[in-house]
């Protein structure tokens, strides 16, 4: 699973839940990992997918 806005590898915790979150736009799933979860804001995240 990679990061749909930095392309970084997302990693899973031993639960296989990523470190990170999942967004949907225009009924697609995007992977997004942790850092940029935090240095952006969910308006941003959807501007750049
Ligand atoms: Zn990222």
């Amino acid at each position: 699973m990679k990061c749909a806005i930095c392309g970084k590898r997302i990693g899973t915790t031993f639960m296989n839940k990523i470190l990170g979150t999942y967004v949907y736009k225009n009924g697609k799933k995007y992977a997004i990992c942790s850092d940029c979860q935090r240095i952006m804001t969910i308006e941003e995240i959807m501007d750049r997918l």
